[in-house]
């Protein structure tokens, strides 16, 4: 995949509301597109998601809260 990020951070700090738990936040923003494989299917982008849900989106639930403390999204 190279360097091709399908979740990245855009804010460090925002206030904003999660497009996937609902939930207002005052922490960092992420958008996330996941891979479409299928042509002329284009995947939901997401552009304001919290950091619970952009890991777990990404890396699922079993994996995420390891990726987590690795802050392998955290790049801007
Ligand atoms: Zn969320």
């Amino acid at each position: 995949m190279g360097n091709y990020k399908i979740a990245k951070m855009v804010r460090l700090r925002n206030h904003f509301t999660c497009e996937m738990c609902g939930k207002n936040k005052l922490s960092q923003m992420y958008e996330y597109q996941s891979i479409s494989f299928v042509r002329d299917y284009i995947p939901h982008h997401y552009k304001q998601m919290c950091r619970d849900c952009v890991y777990k989106k990404a890396y699922g639930t079993k994996l995420y809260k390891k990726k987590k403390e690795e802050k392998t999204l955290d790049d801007m």
